[in-house]
């Protein structure tokens, strides 16, 4: 019997492949700082800064606030 290893990408650990459902990830741990990773800092469209992006702009929903604006 062989044990597969790697090392693991993200804490370079051994990572043991036999029976290890977050291969090639050595533990949950790594699957979750990966998965953490994703969400966190890759999920946005990589190298496309949004100048005109505002934080908190008003969806137009606001209360009544309709007067005035007839652009049609
Ligand atoms: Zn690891």
């Amino acid at each position: 019997m062989t044990a597969t290893t790697r090392r693991c990408p993200l804490c370079k650990n051994t990572a043991v492949k036999d029976g290890n459902k977050f291969w090639p990830l050595c533990s949950e741990r790594c699957h979750l700082v990966d998965l953490g990773k994703w969400l966190g800092e890759e999920y946005r469209v990589p190298g496309e800064p949004d100048p005109n992006a505002v934080p908190d702009a008003p969806s137009g929903d606001g209360d009544g606030d309709g007067s005035g604006r007839h652009e049609r």
